[in-house]
């Protein structure tokens, strides 16, 4: 069989993405070492200006970790106990747990049936007089209808925070995402779109008083102009020099590794047999594909991970349990949020990664067609 003479194909090729631009990391990391600019310095403000530009926000603050940023931005909205916060049931957990950690309230809403995503209807069904804000997550790498979500936000007078963490670089009507809330966290876990060689993060805004609080707030509390006061009740969560030397040679290639996500994710749209659908694409939403998801609506999912398996073609579940599910995170009142709950049944991850090629989409389809064909 095929599957003999074929090379695996990996769900994320982490190795590739660092191997090609090894000479500048090595270059990058030995800059770092000689200058001893560790933690903040030069290289982290290099990287903070770059990323700023790069997202359109007039204040970048680099953090230790993604879930970090989001809580941060909380804590420096000063949200807290008492409070409640919407939250997508359709999220990676940390977007939940950073309104936790503050002492806030996560009141889970349900999602989009095409896009999986939050929507103005879905803030709407979870407002009380308790909602500060909402958390708008650009899952996948799709950010989520912003013109919408802003106007029903403001409407209910609550604040918009975006979770970026896995959008980096994509656009909503043109403008990029981590410029439309009041703040937007980001995270550069590896394997994200933008990933360092450990953890980092940064929360983007272009309100600047509240950038200043979150640079108090995550260097111990310390007042910006006397290095011996400290204003706040701060916490230690800083970007490496390391890191950001890292990152500021990442972004670089950034646009260009997005443009071959995209690339791959419409040689699948075009490629995918019916019975696996792949999650709808505003036509103003430009998504960067972190992940590429589809429905296993013909097959049934386990049969489709089998045949992935016996391929030797990585996979995915992002996610296969809703937030309001988990063991946790479940709200003192059972709530059903039928769409997100459904969509943890069906989603299947398919490789997406800016070193697959249109031949791996070629071989991953051809399996996934034998598979519609035999059921
Ligand atoms: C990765 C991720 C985070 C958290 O980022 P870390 O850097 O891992 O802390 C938050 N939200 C979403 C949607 C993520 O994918």
């Amino acid at each position: 069989m095929e599957q003999q003479q074929s090379k695996p194909i990996a769900f994320l090729d982490l190795a590739a993405v660092n191997r090609a631009i090894r000479p500048e990391l090595d270059g990058a990391w030995s800059e770092v070492v000689e200058s001893s600019a560790f933690v903040g310095g030069s290289f982290v403000e290099r990287f903070e200006n770059e990323f700023a530009a790069y997202t359109g926000s007039s204040n970048c603050i680099g953090v230790a970790n993604g879930t970090d940023a989001l809580e941060l931005i909380l804590s420096g909205l000063g949200i807290g106990p008492g409070h409640e916060v919407l939250v997508p049931a359709n999220t990676f957990i940390a977007t939940a747990e950073a309104v936790v950690r503050v002492g806030a309230t996560p009141v889970f809403v349900d999602v989009d049936p095409g896009t999986g995503l939050i929507t103005g209807e879905n803030i709407r069904s979870g407002l009380t007089e308790r909602t500060v804000a909402v958390m708008a997550v650009h899952l996948y790498g799709q950010p989520v209808d912003m013109t919408e979500v802003s106007a029903v936000a403001d409407e209910a007078g609550i604040a918009v925070i975006e979770d970026a963490a896995q959008a980096h670089g994509a656009t909503w009507d043109g403008k990029p995402v981590g410029s439309f809330g009041v703040a937007a966290g980001f995270s550069f876990y590896p394997g994200k779109n933008l990933g360092a060689l450990g953890d980092g993060g940064a929360i983007t805004t272009n309100d600047d008083a509240l950038a200043a609080r979150i640079r108090t707030l995550a260097n111990h509390g310390r007042s910006s102009t006397s290095r011996y006061e400290h204003e706040a009740v701060g916490r230690n969560s800083r970007l490496d020099g390391l890191q950001a030397a890292i990152l500021s040679q990442k972004l670089r290639g950034l646009d260009a590794a997005n443009a071959v996500r995209r690339e791959m994710a419409a040689s699948y749209d075009k490629l995918l047999p019916s019975g696996l659908v792949p999650l709808s694409v505003s036509p103003q939403a430009e998504s960067v594909f972190h992940l590429y998801i589809v429905r296993c609506v013909g097959p049934d999912r386990l049969t489709v991970t089998e045949a992935l398996d016996a391929a030797d073609i990585g996979w995915g579940l992002h996610y296969p349990v809703a937030c309001h599910l988990q063991p946790a995170y479940q709200p003192a009142e059972p709530v059903s949020h039928p769409v997100a709950e459904r969509l943890t049944s069906e989603i299947l991850s398919l490789p997406m990664h800016p070193f697959l090629t249109g031949n791996d989409v070629d071989r991953i389809c051809e399996v996934l067609d034998g598979l519609v064909a035999a059921d």
